[in-house]
């Protein structure tokens, strides 16, 4: 099929806006799919993401359309990925399409994930077609969604397409937009051969699979492949498109969105963003957008029971398999053994890694505090990397601290205005400017510190919204702040698992409400036992845990030598999950019960 016949667009939108139940209708128009087969969600797959309604995996699939103008079309429907901690994903797919369609929910209006997405797909000089979705809703607003569009949007209200993807209205009109508005396949004239890598899975029996579109040039089995981040070489084996299962092909042409298998086993060779060209013939120069992904947000995880490691272990390694993203590496701790230092690209995609280590590999984990990834600089002007607060310098060799910070878009209703305020201010954050959005919502664009949103921003929002509230946000600068090691002292031993880096005016309250928590879970002790919170050798708050004088044998009146032998026995058993603080032992449970509570 002819270049000029292809389009390749995608679908974005604020969760629940409706991109599934389209997608799906676009198959089943297009008879890609016949509708029996449609399960309701067809390009999510992973049970997890169903259950959120979020999509990880980026599933594209290619369609032919017999548009009204007499051609038949290969519509290449890209998927992408739904939140904001995979957004350099989401841009990687962006990149590989020339159109997008930019879902509203005619009841909702525009949201944060809506103004978010359609100017990542302005920054990819995407075509965006804008779609009124929903319109078979009773509570539907089409005249404020049209405003919104040209008010926050500035996309012309006349180039909005009414429709549903439920009822199956305005899914031909949809189409043809496609054909008529997308432009065909751009950079196709390039000398050399260039495909972009939007995304990867990892396959038992083939190695990793790629997800590619081809620019320029073509690629077939037998090529000598190139990838132009490392130089990096190797042989395709095998290319394909997507429909939406994979189907073998002779090659893969320019315009073409596919997946491509090679020698490569180890998905972290071959990465997101990356340009595939010919050994013999390559492109001096890669497709654009290309950067290495790092992990914002890192934690501990241990197992609950110590015998579970090589299991964990295990598990991780087979995630790790499909997500190169993820990265974990063996760490120890006094309270709680032996575990994992792992990072993630953020919360979600931490809170999504522990869930599926649960669930799917049935280890009961625990994880410490997340923690940010702290640039120091120390006194020799030397600037580390710090991503846990035990391998903090000490205070006197620490010039300066600089945390992250994210640029975000927070949409609330006007009464929300006075407590998200509040909530902003307790956070740290600065208020840049406030934007009206209609009668009853405005946005808020804020700088806040990273940390400060990983525990319980987003939860506090929804709730002083009662659920109106959203928020997007991308990663913003480095800048320094009074930052400080707090540590957990037991029995003026330091608790690792509970050290944190804390601002200088938050640490006291911090402190105080970790002793206090601590000292109701910890069973009472045979004598006093002080919990202390301390910066830098400085006691900031103390509590103590409970005393009790525990004379197991006592109500055995000295007679049953056999029942008082049982009693002591069991006391040597429990002392076995004990973690030794000096002539204290607190079992491991206690921490991880603390743990559990924030
Ligand atoms: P996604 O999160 O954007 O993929 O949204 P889904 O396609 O999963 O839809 C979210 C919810 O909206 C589901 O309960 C759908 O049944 C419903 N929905 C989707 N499209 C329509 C529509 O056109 N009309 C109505 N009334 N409901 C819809």
């Amino acid at each position: 099929m002819e270049i000029a016949h292809t389009r390749n667009f995608c679908i974005i939108a604020h969760v629940d806006h409706g991109k599934t139940t389209l997608s799906d209708r676009l198959l089943e128009h297009t008879n890609t799919v016949a509708q029996r087969v449609l399960t309701d969600q067809h390009l999510d797959s992973m049970d997890l993401e169903r259950e959120r309604g979020i999509t990880i995996k980026s599933h594209p699939v290619t369609m032919l359309y017999p548009s009204k103008n007499g051609t038949t079309y290969k519509l290449n429907l890209m998927d992408t990925p739904g939140h904001v901690d995979f957004s350099y994903e989401v841009s990687r797919s962006l990149a590989a399409c020339e159109g997008a369609l930019l879902l509203i929910d005619s009841a909702q209006g525009v949201e944060a994930q809506t103004v978010a997405n359609a100017h990542l797909a302005f920054g990819q000089n995407l075509k965006v077609i804008p779609v009124i979705n929903k319109i078979d809703l009773p509570g539907a607003n089409l005249d404020l969604c049209l405003s919104q569009l040209e008010d926050i949007l500035t996309i012309p209200a006349e180039e909005a397409i009414l429709a549903s993807g439920k009822a199956g209205i305005g899914i031909e009109e949809i189409l043809e937009a496609v054909v008529e508005r997308v432009p065909p396949p751009r950079w196709s004239d390039h000398a050399h051969t260039r495909a972009l890598v939007f995304d990867s899975l990892y396959d038992s029996y083939r190695g990793v699979i790629a997800y590619v579109r081809v620019f320029s040039g073509e690629v077939k089995p037998g090529d000598a492949m190139l990838l132009m981040s490392n130089g990096n070489k190797s042989e395709v084996k095998e290319v394909g498109i997507f429909t939406p299962k994979m189907e073998k092909a002779q090659k893969l042409a320019a315009g073409d969105v596919g997946y491509l298998v090679s020698n490569i086993k180890d998905t972290s060779e071959i990465k997101t963003g990356d340009t595939i060209t010919l050994a013999q013939r390559p492109a001096t120069e890669m497709l654009p957008g290309y950067q290495e992904v790092r992990p914002m947000v890192f934690c501990g995880l241990y197992p609950v029971d110590s015998s579970d490691y090589e299991k964990l272990k295990a598990a991780m390694g087979r995630l790790r398999l499909n997500d190169a993203a993820f990265v974990f590496a063996s760490e120890s701790s006094v309270a709680l053994g032996f575990g994992f230092r792992c990072g993630f690209l953020g919360l979600l995609h931490m809170e999504i890694i522990q869930e599926r280590i649960r669930r799917e590999h049935d280890v009961d984990i625990i994880s410490t505090y997340p923690s940010v990834v702290y640039h120091v600089v120390t006194d020799d002007g030397a600037l580390r990397e710090v991503d846990n607060p035990v391998n903090l310098p000490d205070p006197g060799a620490v010039r300066e601290i600089r945390e992250p910070t994210i640029k975000a878009a927070i949409h609330i209703p006007n009464e929300s205005m006075g407590d998200i305020f509040a909530l902003i201010m307790e956070k740290r954050g600065t208020i840049d400017h406030t934007d009206t959005l209609d009668a009853n919502r405005i946005m808020l664009t804020c700088t806040l510190p990273l940390n400060e949103i990983l525990v319980d921003f987003n939860d506090r929002l929804k709730s002083i919204t009662r659920g109106y509230g959203s928020m997007d946000y991308e990663l913003g600068e480095y800048r320094q702040a009074e930052l400080v090691k707090m540590e957990i002292l037991i029995n003026a031993e330091p608790v690792d698992a509970f050290a944190s880096i804390v601002h200088r005016e938050k640490a006291e309250g911090k402190g105080r409400e970790l002793c206090g928590r601590l000292a109701e879970i910890i069973p009472p002790q045979m004598f006093k036992v002080a919990i202390q919170a301390a910066i830098g050798g400085k006691i900031i708050a103390r509590d103590n845990v409970k005393e009790m004088r525990k004379d197991v044998t006592a109500k055995c009146y000295g007679g049953d030598i056999s029942r008082k032998r049982k009693l002591l026995d069991k006391q040597k058993e429990g002392k076995k999950k004990m973690k030794q603080f000096g002539r204290v032992s607190i079992p491991s449970d206690a921490f991880i019960k603390v743990l559990k509570t924030n």
